[in-house]
């Protein structure tokens, strides 16, 4: 009996789903570095244009290297359509703008990444969609901002950059209840370590920038959910719109993707290694990590993620000490990126959250001690040393 890749294991499915041979039998996924495609007729290209026919007409609708792309990352996530954007603000953007209208009415989680927040305060009320920020943490808030013309809900979990965690079957169930979908951006999490559709959500949306390249090279997106919901709702806006990714990125993530269970874990691991040393510093004030058992929303997460990620917030009391710590570290770099083999850390107040209003800075906690690291995959030893002579300087 053939395989069904939908019968492999992870590590299986990113080396090998989605993978579609030319003539050629080439091991290594082919590039196809072409905007358009030739017919061989024109009833052929008139059976195509109408939908009668599989193939590709325009790399804007399509193309083969990003479609393998596409097929992989649905595979690892489980999801019968993946839709593939030139970054991970263009899938939010599409996301959003695909389920929502005039009048119709979001709620989303205060804690977003600082271009997300942009879209939802400042890009669609000028569409007439009002949105409404809850305490993603809290269900009550959740269900109390829900309206009659409540359309979609919109959550980060966990969230940039305290690694705040939303219960994601508790907020679906209030989503499905209100008549509206859930859209989860899973970027801390990575399809590794958790998977919002199976949880409950109705789509999840990447910067593949971060985990799935991992290597610092290109920026991709992808919008990931079932049928008919994935093409009613964005089918013709990304045709039309123009957001596609890039044949060339896509192959990037394409290789980006046969690694990505090996490095995330590794990632996770080290992470997990360098929350314990921040922790057990004198000049840590707090310290938050999804793999620890002292996370806030710890038992959330032991129902909803296997895996803690890459990323630690720690808090070191003042922007004095956080510039110290970062000024002294001579591995990690200072960096606001996230999800690379090179470990880097930033300081949220002054750079990713800097144009959030102080008071909404202070809502979800964030004060001018914390720092973000994104642990990469550089030998533990030498990061520990590194992290624990910064918090010494700090
Ligand atoms: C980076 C990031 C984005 C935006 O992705 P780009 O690829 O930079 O456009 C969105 N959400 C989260 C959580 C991110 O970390």
């Amino acid at each position: 009996m053939a395989e069904d890749p939908h019968d492999w294991e992870t590590e299986t499915r990113l080396v090998r789903g989605g993978m579609a041979r030319s003539p050629y039998g080439e091991i290594s996924e082919a590039l196809f570095l072409t905007q358009s495609f030739a017919y061989d007729s024109a009833e052929a290209a008139n059976a195509r244009f109408a939908g009668d026919e599989p193939g590709f007409i325009y790399q804007r609708f399509g193309n083969p290297t990003t479609q393998m792309f596409e097929d992989r990352l649905a595979l690892l996530e489980g999801a019968a359509t993946c839709r593939a954007t030139a970054s991970g603000m263009a899938a939010i953007h599409v996301a959003l703008t695909g389920l929502l209208r005039a009048g119709d009415h979001l709620v989303a989680g205060r804690a977003l990444f600082g271009s997300c927040r942009w879209i939802v305060s400042e890009w669609l009320p000028r569409f007439g969609v009002e949105t409404t920020y809850v305490d993603a943490t809290d269900l009550e808030a959740w269900k109390a901002a829900v309206r009659p013309n409540t359309k979609a809900f919109l959550v980060e979990s966990p969230a940039n950059p305290l690694l705040e965690v939303t219960a994601i079957g508790a907020v679906a169930e209030i989503a499905h209840a209100a008549g509206a979908k859930l859209v989860v951006d899973n970027v801390f999490a990575t399809p590794i370590f958790q998977k919002p559709l199976a949880l409950g959500a109705d789509l999840v949306v990447y910067s593949a920038t971060k985990h799935i390249d991992g290597q610092g090279r290109v920026l991709g997106g992808a919008i990931l959910g079932a049928e008919p919901l994935m093409t009613e709702a964005y089918k013709d806006i990304l045709r039309h719109t123009g957001p596609a990714l890039s044949p060339f990125n896509a192959w990037v993530l394409l290789k980006g993707l046969e690694t990505l269970d090996l490095r995330v874990r590794r990632q996770s691991e080290n992470a997990a290694k360098a929350a314990d040393v921040i922790a057990a510093h004198a000049k840590t004030r707090r310290t938050i990590y999804c793999g620890r058992p002292d996370h806030p929303q710890a038992a959330i997460i032991a129902n909803q993620m296997t895996g803690g990620g890459n990323v630690v917030a720690f808090d070191l009391g003042s922007r004095e000490a956080a510039f110290r710590f970062l000024n002294a570290l001579q591995i990690v770099d200072i960096s606001n990126n996230l999800g690379d083999a090179k470990s880097m850390a930033t300081h949220p107040c002054t750079t990713t959250h800097r144009s959030m209003p102080e008071a909404e800075r202070l809502e979800i906690g964030l004060t001018e001690g914390w720092v973000r690291m994104s642990v990469g995959l550089e030998g533990p030893g030498d990061l520990s040393r590194d992290i624990s002579r910064a918090l010494d300087a700090a």
